[in-house]
């Protein structure tokens, strides 16, 4: 039988739109089906959050041709520095500073808007040809034990390609109806998102501010802007999301410091309660999983979305290669090499995230002064420093074609 569609992927997210456009430009015909209606993505108010895009996930876009509708939105980051402290005592005297002039790339990556990202996604979806767009409904029921790849819809139709890829968030309905288990725990902790505009520039340089009851990040905008990922305590987030903005911004200057000046609020404030969630598998035979479907970490890295990108990298390389020797682009065995290429990465960066929160998110006097002491060993070591923002900036490791900026 001869399926509709080469790749039937579920979810319109950033994965799900991400992995038809790496496929599309592969020649592949791809249908996105998602739950979520097509409501605009992109008013300034839709979400406060941005992403910390590497430099090899800039790469892939600018293969894909997406960079150029984000260039102008994206902030480069020339600079990260993380430090440890308690609200209102600011930082301890030992910190870890990152200079992007220390390797020879460039910005080790960029800071986009949510709003951006999905704009850019939206309008490339619309423009090719090889992929059709089904938002506004929820895929049901999925067959991938035949010769093809089968879901249902909610409105009872079915469609048919030769892989179905689940890109349906940490909740996956596709990897829960493939059998596949999840490992996943709570941190108990809730990240609070929100654009922040101050009166002094922050010179592109990102900041991580490790406190008793989380990490906030302090991400630097276009713009005298900043985007925070602010993690408290979950029942103390609730309470101070609900405070009015004055109140909130009074809970925050103690954390943010005083470096960029006055502050105040430049958008709606949201609240993500923050868990890990790693899928036991991340293929089957018809069957792959990528982005949050696959793995949903800690944002303490600012990692999630750029291991869902190489995720779709190294999946298109895998299917493309395959098609081009003649191989079931759908077989078991071809699938399986994407999991073992991804498996290791992706374990590596969940148990460095859990272990950083856990090491970082408290008051313990010994464990304060362990990692003050390696925060300061690393800034003091150049090359040890170097090699952090290679990995920062996603140039370590196997790297697929597309996050080396080659055509796949
Ligand atoms: C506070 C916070 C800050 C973060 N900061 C960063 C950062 O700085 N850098 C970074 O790289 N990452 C960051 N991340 C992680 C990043 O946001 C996620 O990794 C990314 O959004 C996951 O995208 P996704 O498309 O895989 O999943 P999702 O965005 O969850 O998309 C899943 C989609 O599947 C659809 N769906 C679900 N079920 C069905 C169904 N049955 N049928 C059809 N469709 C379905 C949903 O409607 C949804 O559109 C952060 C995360 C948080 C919480």
């Amino acid at each position: 039988m001869v399926p509709e569609h080469d790749i039937l992927v579920v979810g319109g997210g950033l994965s799900g739109p991400l992995t038809a456009l790496a496929l599309a430009a592969g020649g592949f015909r791809s249908v996105v089906i998602d739950a979520a209606p097509a409501a605009p993505r992109t008013a300034p108010d839709f979400d406060g959050r941005a992403y910390a895009l590497s430099l090899s996930s800039v790469r892939m876009l600018e293969a894909l041709g997406l960079w150029d509708a984000i260039a102008d939105d994206a902030q480069p980051i020339l600079g990260i520095t993380a430090s440890d402290g308690r609200p209102g005592e600011g930082a301890s005297p030992l910190f870890l500073h990152f200079d992007a002039a220390e390797i020879e790339d460039g910005p080790m990556g960029h800071i986009v808007e949510d709003r951006v990202l999905r704009g850019a996604l939206d309008a490339a979806l619309a423009a090719e040809p090889r992929i059709a767009h089904r938002p506004g409904i929820a895929v049901t029921a999925q067959d991938t034990g035949g010769p093809v790849a089968r879901v249902t819809l909610a409105d009872g139709s079915e469609m048919t390609g030769r892989v179905l890829i689940g890109a349906d968030g940490r909740r996956s309905g596709t990897a829960a109806r493939a059998g596949i288990r999840r490992t996943e725990w709570g941190y108990g902790q809730t990240a609070l998102v929100a654009a922040i505009s101050h009166e002094r520039p922050h010179e592109g340089v990102a900041h991580q501010f490790f406190m008793p009851a989380g990490p906030l990040a302090i991400l630097p905008l276009t713009g005298n802007r900043s985007s925070i990922v602010w993690s408290e305590r979950s029942a103390d987030a609730e309470r101070i999301l609900a405070l009015p903005e004055a109140a909130f911004l009074d809970h925050l200057r103690p954390r943010f410091g005083d470096r960029l000046g006055q502050i105040a609020l430049a958008g709606r404030r949201f609240a993500y309660p923050l868990g890990l969630s790693l899928a036991a598998d991340l293929a089957a035979p018809r069957l792959a999983l990528v982005g949050d479907a696959a793995h949903g970490v800690h944002p303490i890295a600012g990692q999630g979305l750029n291991l869902g990108i190489r995720d779709v990298a190294a999946l298109a390389e895998v299917i493309a290669d395959a098609a081009r020797r003649g191989e079931d682009i759908g077989a078991g065995d071809v699938l399986a090499r994407y999991q073992s290429w991804r498996r290791f990465d992706t374990m590596a960066l969940a148990v460095a995230t859990d272990g950083f929160n856990r090491l970082f998110s408290n008051d313990n006097p010994l464990l304060r002064g362990i990692r003050d002491l390696g925060l300061g060993a690393v800034n003091a070591l150049p090359p040890l420093r170097r090699a952090f923002i290679r990995e920062a900036a996603g140039l370590t490791g196997d790297l697929p074609r597309l996050l080396r900026g080659l055509p796949l």
